[in-house]
């Protein structure tokens, strides 16, 4: 990164949970946003001259360039992304189908390839950039009923460090951020009555993340203060699986 002003953010899945509040501090700061989502939820009436919002699927590869086009017409560069995109629909493994497969693969990082994909090639012809991608410490740390969705997440990891590798040279970074569980939608539409509450009482801190729990890192990668940080992977999940 440099001293330059900073150019437009994009962010995948910004109409709800995690991906909404990176762009409402986005915008908050005075940072152009490119806001994608197949639901953009309440982001067009914000009516925010610093923000642009795509209605876009992130398995759509031509849609996902034509926004970054647009983008850099309109604000002229783009020095991050956040591709906070996703789906858990947990199910016990063998009533998993090729459908709930290939919707994980698809989205969860078929999406996320292309989202870099349509950003990488100006972020590396301006030798600047910053690309935080979405893990879980599912991931990681097993959980019965998640299996198709942890393969995504571990798959996000091993894009991750690799991209990191790749991307280095051309001072653009690539990290991840794996959440434990915050409180966002996502885990609301899934869990069972009082899970949360479990969860929060098995964490060391004592609670569940929030949305602003994740964006704030995020915003710490995405900001030049993280100019030395690529190819990490930051578990913002108050303690919990430490190994
Ligand atoms: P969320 O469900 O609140 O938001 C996800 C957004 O992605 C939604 O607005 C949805 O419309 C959008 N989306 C889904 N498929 C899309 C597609 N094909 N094209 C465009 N948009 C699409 O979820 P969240 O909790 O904000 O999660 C953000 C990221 O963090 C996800 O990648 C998720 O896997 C990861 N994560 C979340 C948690 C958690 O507990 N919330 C835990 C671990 C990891």
């Amino acid at each position: 990164m440099n001293d330059a002003k900073p150019g437009a953010v994009m962010v995948t899945g910004a109409g709800s949970g995690i991906g909404r509040d990176i762009t409402r501090q986005l915008l908050d700061q005075g940072t152009p946003v490119a806001a994608c989502d197949l639901d953009l939820g309440d982001l067009p009436a914000l009516n925010n001259p610093d923000l642009t919002t795509f209605k876009l699927d992130t398995r759509d590869k031509a849609a996902l360039e034509e926004a970054v086009a647009q983008t850099i017409a309109e604000r002229g560069t783009i020095t991050g992304m956040s591709a906070c995109a996703g789906i858990f629909r947990p199910k016990p493994f063998f009533d998993i189908t090729v459908e709930d497969w290939d919707a994980h693969f698809s989205i969860n990082l078929k999406g996320v390839l292309f989202s870099c994909q349509a950003v990488l090639p100006h972020m590396i012809e301006q030798k600047r950039g910053s690309i935080v991608l979405w893990s879980s410490g599912l991931g990681r740390s097993p959980q019965p009923r998640t299996a198709q969705y942890a393969a995504t997440k571990g798959g996000v990891l091993g894009l991750m460090r690799t991209l990191a590798l790749e991307m280095a040279p051309h001072n653009v970074r690539v990290n991840a951020i794996s959440p434990g569980i915050a409180d966002t939608p996502m885990p609301h539409a899934v869990m069972p009555e009082g899970t949360m509450e479990e969860r929060a009482r098995a964490n060391p801190m004592g609670r569940i993340g929030t949305a602003q729990d994740m964006a704030n890192a995020a915003m710490f990668l995405l900001s030049d203060d993280a100019s030395f940080t690529t190819g990490q992977d930051f578990r913002v999940n108050g303690g919990v699986n430490l190994f």
